[in-house]
């Protein structure tokens, strides 16, 4: 594999990102419940493990993915750790994010009236060349869907975002919903 695990703490002060070794700060929003930690964890771990996150404590986590021309894309994710209310009125939390990943539930409409909420925020509140990515988590759970994937679509379409659905749990869309930024930066 190419992912690996490049662990968990500060980021490194040596080192000017160059052409070759790219450091992309992306934060996660959305309502508590939806599955931030359990995205990250699934990123970074390859685990689903629900129990994990009050054990972590860190304020970001990083995984590097390495592509076909030796650039490396490190991502620094940052998740509320619980802090939904308050990373909202955090520009702190976004300053500097090149990404920001809003996420809901789709078997949860509030989840999604509250995506929209934070889109709106970070466009209002966020720099403007923030790439916005619109994620309705828990796809496994497609019987009790309640929000049709068209109606996500649409909404990204209009704000410009990229949109994907993924499950957690599943592993499903979880490394494309990530890998799908690379090529932004370099
Ligand atoms: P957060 O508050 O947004 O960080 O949400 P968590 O990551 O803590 O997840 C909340 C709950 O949703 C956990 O109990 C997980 O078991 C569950 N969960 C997260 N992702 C998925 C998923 O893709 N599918 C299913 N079925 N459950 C999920």
């Amino acid at each position: 594999s190419s992912r690996r695990l490049s662990g968990l703490g500060n980021p490194e002060s040596n080192g000017v990102p160059d052409a070759k070794n790219l450091r992309v700060k992306l934060v996660l929003l959305g309502d508590s419940g939806v599955g931030k930690s359990c995205i990250v964890l699934r990123f970074v771990r390859g685990q689903f493990d629900p129990t994990s996150k009050v054990t972590i404590g860190a304020s970001f986590l990083s995984q590097t993915i390495a592509l076909q021309d030796s650039t490396t894309v490190k991502f620094e994710i940052w998740d509320t750790a619980g802090q939904e209310r308050y990373a909202a009125l955090a520009p702190l939390y976004y300053r500097g994010a090149a990404v920001a990943v809003i996420v809901y539930d789709i078997t949860s409409p509030e989840s999604f009236n509250k995506a929209q909420y934070w889109v709106k925020e970070l466009q209002k509140h966020g720099s403007p060349d923030i790439v916005l990515a619109l994620v309705g988590n828990k796809a496994d759970l497609h019987e009790n869907r309640e929000v049709p994937v068209q109606d996500g679509m649409d909404y990204a379409e209009k704000n410009g975002m990229f949109f994907i659905e993924t499950s957690a749990k599943t592993a499903d869309n979880i490394n494309q919903l990530f890998e799908g930024f690379t090529s932004l930066f370099y």
